[in-house]
This record gives C-alpha cells, structure tokens and sequence, in this order.
C-alpha cells in the first residue's frame, strides 16, 4: 500500500508540475482563469483524475479505492467551477470507457459527476483554499462512504477499510495544497517581475524597454506586412516649471494625468509608453502620415484644454510638442534606429519653433511644413 500511495504522491507531483509549467508559459493566473483555460484544464485534470484511478490501493481483496476525487478538488479549488465540473465528467466518462459499464460504474460516475458539481459552489465559497480543499475532501469522502457502504458485502470489514482511505485522501490533499502553493507562488513572483521589468511604476504604462521590443516587433511586422506604422514622440512642454512651482510630487500626478489621457486617445492596439522624465510615445499600428497626424494633432489640443489637478488641490495646464515619424514614408525603412531618430527630430523640430506643436520630418531630415496650431 506505501508504494502505491508513493506513486500517487509522484504522478500528482508530475502533474502539478506541468500544470505550473503550462500556466506560466500562458500566463495564466488562478483561479477563474479563462472559459477556454477551464475547459481545457477541465479536461487535463479529468485525465489527471482517471491516470490516479489506474493507480488504486488494494485495501483488502474485494475493495479498491483510489485518489480520483482529488483532480476535482484541485481543478475546483486553482481553476474554477467549470473545471471542476469538467473535471468529474471526463473521469466519469473515462471510467466507464476504460472499466466497461456496470452498476458500480454508474454509482462511481454519479458520485464523480456529484463532485464535480459541488466543485462549482466551493471553487466561490469565501474561504481559503487550504479550507477549500479540507472541505470538499471531506464532502467527496461522505460521498464515496455512502456508496461503498452500498456495495459492501461487511459492514464491519468497511468500517475498518474506510479510515485509512480517508487519512490518505487528507495526506494527499493537504500534499497537493503545499505543491501547488508553492508553483503558484512561483508563478505569481514571475508575473510579477515581468510586469515590473517592462512597466514603468509611476504611470503604469510600457517603459522604455518595452517600448524598444514593440517597436522593433512592429517594425518587423510592418515591413514584412507592407503595413504603415507610425510613432508619436511626445515632450511636455516647460515641465521644469511644475516641478518648481507645485514640487515633484505634484509633477508625478501631471505625469500620471497625462499617461491616462494619452491611452485614452489611443486605440487598444496601439502602444504608449513613458520612455522616460517627461517624455512619452506612442506607436499606432498599421496607421498613415495623415491618421497619424490627426491623432497628433486631438492628443495635442486635448492636453491643451485639460486641466491636470494636483495633489495641493490646485490645478495647471500644460502643451505638449509632438515629433511624428511615419515607416516607411519618411524614414530609412532598413535602418530601425531611423525610425525613432526622425519623430525625435520631429519633436526637436517642434520645441524649437515654439512648442505645442506637431512636427513631422521628410527623409534626411528636411523639416515638412510645421503643422501650426489651429
Ligand atoms: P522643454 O519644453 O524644453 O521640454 O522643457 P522641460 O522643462 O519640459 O524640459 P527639461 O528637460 O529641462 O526638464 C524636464 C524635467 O522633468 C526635469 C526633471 O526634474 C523632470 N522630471 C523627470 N522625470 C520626472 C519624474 O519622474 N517626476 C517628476 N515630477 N519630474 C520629473
Ligand atoms: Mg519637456
Ligand atoms: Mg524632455
């Protein structure tokens, strides 16, 4: 019996493992993840549960019992009600698929399917998982109680049997609430680091980091589509005086007012950035000189009309100047270093001939015709 309950204790931890291993390549958090993630996760851990069923204790000749219910619980209480749900089917089906269709199939389903089921309302209930787990174990074992007590010939020989099937059905509920709170954990840390390292704190927008990936990424995507792709280069006009006048701390909430505006401006797809102190950009994907002027053009006069509060209770206004580049209409399209060096031109272009104000550059940076506020 030891090396049975061994190999359980190996094939949850194999699974748990790959699970780990899925959810981060996919970025998946739990629990609740996708429909999609808990229909699939239903399935794996429905396959998990009958891999668990094949690895049964022999307690005494006539009676098996095996470790299936805890897939359920595990797909309960990490993924969600659908999972669990999903779960007790496929085991369900599997079991009697594997074990041919007989009357203990049918109870064996049944109480799996029930479980699954009463998944739904413990993957919601407000308790901690560990509590989570504890009581779903408890209930799938007066379920199983209930029907063993059903098929047994000895009432007495049961009562001997069940106990040490319910101390390993703890020992292994409480050994996949350690792991799987371990690889969570794990998981979550990494999230957490690759937010970081690719957002900027103050503004939650991208940083510059992230900023260079998306733009050689789009750039790639663009000349292999023979898509247009345009940059925005955004600088806060006289930021200094902001900070001298209301403190930094005041210049950190024009900052993030600015951030948001500039997301609201821009289409889901597109990608805004704090590259930086009081600059800003944004790359609009599969957009023309002339989309992306206008959209220069809104961002401008919204910041314009805006009024940024700050945390004293007063409240200022800002310009913004704006260089635009445009790939591959107004810069080397095989050099991706040109296509920033031109909106940055563009913007130098712009502070130099009187701030809040667009300005987009021909190649060779021969200045266009400076867009003039209206
Ligand atoms: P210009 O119109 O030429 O762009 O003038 P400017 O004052 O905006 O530009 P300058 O580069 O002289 O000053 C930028 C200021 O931005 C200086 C710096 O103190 C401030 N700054 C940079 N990063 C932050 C930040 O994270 N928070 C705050 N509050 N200020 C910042
Ligand atoms: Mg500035
Ligand atoms: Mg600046």
């Amino acid at each position: 019996m030891f090396s049975t309950f061994f190999v359980n204790l190996c094939i949850m931890i194999t699974f748990m493992y790959v699970s780990g291993i899925i959810a981060k390549f996919y970025s998946i958090r739990v629990p609740f993840p996708s429909i999609r993630v808990q229909l699939i996760g239903g399935i794996l851990f429905g396959i998990y549960g009958t891999v668990l069923m094949n690895y049964s204790f022999s307690i005494n000749e006539s009676t098996i019992v095996d470790l299936r219910h805890l897939a359920i619980i595990t797909a309960a209480v990490y993924l969600g009600g659908m999972a669990s749900f999903i779960s007790g089917l496929v085991i369900s089906i599997l079991r009697v698929v594997i074990f041919g269709l007989s009357s203990s199939a049918i109870d064996a389903a049944f109480v799996m399917v029930l479980i699954g089921l009463a998944g739904v309302y413990f993957s919601y209930a407000p308790w901690s998982r560990l509590t989570k787990i504890l009581t779903m174990n408890l209930f799938s074992m007066a379920l199983i109680f209930i029907i063993l007590l059903m098929n047994t010939t000895s009432i007495n020989e049961f009562m001997k049997i069940y106990p040490v099937q319910l101390t390993i059905s703890f020992i292994g509920g409480i050994f996949i609430y350690f792991i799987a709170e371990f690889i969570n954990k794990s998981n979550e840390l990494l999230f957490t680091l690759e937010r970081r390292a690719s957002t900027d704190h103050l503004t939650s927008l991208n940083n510059r980091l992230q900023f260079e990936k998306s733009l050689k990424f789009q750039l790639e995507y663009a000349r292999e589509h023979q898509k247009k792709l345009s940059l925005l280069v955004i600088d806060i006009d006289r930021f200094k005086r902001v900070n001298d006048t209301f403190g930094h701390t005041s210049g950190d909430a024009v900052l993030k007012q600015l951030g948001r505006l500039l997301i609201e401006h821009a289409r889901p797809v597109d990608i805004v950035s704090r590259n930086g102190g009081e600059e800003f950009a944004i790359l609009l994907v599969d957009c023309d000189q002339q989309q992306a002027l206008a959209v220069a053009e809104r961002i401008r006069k919204a910041v314009e009309r805006y009024l940024f509060s700050l945390p004293d209770g007063n409240t200022t206004r800002l310009t913004v100047s704006i260089g635009v580049a445009v790939f591959p209409d107004n810069c080397d399209d095989k050099d991706d270093d040109d296509f920033f060096e031109q909106a940055d031109r563009g913007l130098y272009e712009a502070k130099n001939t009187g701030r809040n104000r667009v300005c987009v550059m021909k190649k060779r940076s021969l200045p266009l015709p400076v867009q003039h506020r209206l």
